[in-house]
């Protein structure tokens, strides 16, 4: 059976204890491989040989780092389809999915950052008659980058391709649920000619590998993304030893519809904003807030729009609706289902697992859930303000636009927003006053690789993307001298 090993100073590399943990299928519950338990040794034997690589790393010429990330990205896109297979298989998402969006993606950000290499400079600021500021901005050192499971490659390669761009070597650990692609990645580098160190790649658990990566003392940033309370840790144990860290965490989106949208495309863009990999998206609006007015012409469209997802095995080419990522997570998202109902919520469809009867054999033991939308609920309940982060949606009339936004910022989450409407003051007033870090109108999820992304509140301290990563890798000197 497959094992997925750590890659540290250029070579594919077992973990110091020689312990494995089984990594489960989420279609079949089976087991389909192991991944490196990594501990501190492992860690700190990354550490090393990230620390030896920053001399020459640090001082390699723009131009050959643009190579070398162009090589990795050309690397990924030559093994697309092995990308798109081992990613489908360790998260349960639509094969369809990772063909579309997470492996072109994790592409992107590779040659993105490629050309940030070369493109990035140093300011300078002139006192007329008097001297002249520059400001240099060098790489930290050795940086440590810690991913979730929801787009591996995706959110991995959006931290890894910035820090090397801007001259950092990295000890980078992806979640040891879908550890996959990562084991991908360090075999591209391998063959790309990547200097050994450069990047090491640390497989295993959040409570020892990212742990021992946030205490090391030589690690000096740390860039995450994941959940919230897994960020409040990561901060306080960095705050002392005065660490650079950026945390991007969970979220509980507002979709805000007024009743001067286009109905139609507002409905089906809602749709896929809801349950798009299995609403395991941190930018999934899944709270729906409609006009009373268009309501129950809302609720109708919506809710016969979900029924007709089709929830499937994930190799399937026609699956919209593939498995979540794992045991515990499914149960975690049933819980917040029965809560919502405690809570005097109304399931309008789903609620449930997918029945095993329309099941084919190989996926019998998968975790699947039926999309399922909720109305009913006070925006205060549990249910309306913690992160489900399944394919879970609440429905809510709103009377005006200041309620409306009211309801938006009641969380203490300030990721994402998408507003619709054809009223263009109002689209300004409102992605002025919601708290969130990331507005779309009329639209959900563009992403340009330039903008600033990230979230306020509990969602996120720092922003990633375009130059905002560069400068969040690289420490800014000023020198001034005298005319
Ligand atoms: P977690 O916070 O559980 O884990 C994220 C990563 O941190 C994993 O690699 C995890 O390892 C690791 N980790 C866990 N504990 C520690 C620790 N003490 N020290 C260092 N590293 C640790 O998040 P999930 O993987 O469950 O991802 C889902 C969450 O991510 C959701 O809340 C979602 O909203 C958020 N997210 C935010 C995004 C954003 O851009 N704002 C984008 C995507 C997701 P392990 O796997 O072993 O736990």
């Amino acid at each position: 059976m497959l094992k997925i090993i750590n890659y540290i100073n250029g070579a594919l590399t077992a973990p110091v204890s020689g312990q494995y943990i089984p990594n489960f299928e989420p279609a079949t519950g089976d087991i389909y491989s192991y991944c490196a338990d990594s501990d501190e040794r492992d860690v700190e034997l990354a550490h090393r040989a990230a620390r030896d690589a920053f001399a020459n790393w640090s001082c390699t010429a723009p131009e050959k780092r643009m190579h070398l990330l162009m090589r990795i990205a050309d690397g990924i896109e030559k093994r697309a389809e092995e990308f798109i297979a081992a990613e489908s298989k360790d998260n349960g998402k639509p094969l369809k999915l990772a063909r579309a969006v997470d492996i072109p993606r994790a592409v992107s950000n590779f040659r993105f950052y490629a050309a940030a290499a070369q493109h990035f400079a140093s300011e300078s600021h002139e006192m007329p008659g008097i001297g002249i500021n520059y400001t240099l901005r060098k790489p930290i050192g050795v940086v440590g980058c810690i991913s979730p499971w929801n787009l591996p490659i995706y959110l991995l390669s959006w931290k890894v391709a910035p820090a090397l761009a801007a001259g950092n070597c990295v000890v980078a650990k992806p979640s040891e649920i879908t550890p996959h692609t990562a084991y991908l990645l360090a075999q591209v580098c391998i063959d790309a000619g990547l200097p050994d160190g450069v990047l090491n790649i640390v497989q295993g658990t959040g409570a020892k590998a990212g742990q021992a990566i946030v205490e090391h003392e030589g690690i000096k940033a740390i860039s995450f993304t994941g959940g919230t309370e897994t960020g409040r840790r990561i901060a306080s144990a960095a705050a002392p030893m005065f660490k650079k860290v950026s945390l991007e965490m969970g979220g509980k989106n507002p979709t805000i519809v007024f009743a001067d949208c286009d109905l139609e495309e507002t409905v089906k863009q809602a749709v896929t904003a809801s349950f798009s990999n299995q609403g395991e998206i941190c930018l999934c609006g899944s709270r729906i807030f409609v006009e009373k007015s268009i309501y129950d012409k809302f609720r109708e469209a919506f809710t016969e729009r979900v029924k007709a997802l089709k929830v499937g095995d994930p190799n399937d080419e026609d699956t919209q609706i593939g498995a979540v990522v794992s045991a515990q997570h499914k149960e975690k998202i049933l819980s917040y289902i029965r809560l919502a109902q405690e809570e005097g919520g109304r399931i309008l469809c789903g609620g449930a697992e997918w029945s095993t009867d329309q099941r084919s054999d190989r996926v019998k033991n998968g975790y699947f859930i039926l999309p399922t939308v909720i109305e009913g609920l006070h925006v205060n309940c549990r249910t309306q303000q913690e992160e489900i982060f399944g394919p879970v949606v609440t429905l809510t009339p709103f009377d005006t636009e200041e309620e409306a936004l009211t309801m938006a910022n009641s969380v203490r989450y300030g990721l994402s927003a998408s507003v619709w409407t054809n009223n263009l003051k109002r689209a300004h007033r409102m992605a002025d006053k919601i708290e969130a870090g990331i507005i779309w109108v009329n639209s959900w999820l563009v992403r340009d690789l330039r903008t600033p992304f990230g979230g306020m509140k509990a969602s996120g301290m720092g922003r990633e993307g375009g130059w905002e990563a560069m400068r969040f890798f690289t420490e800014p000197k000023n020198v001034f001298i005298k005319y």
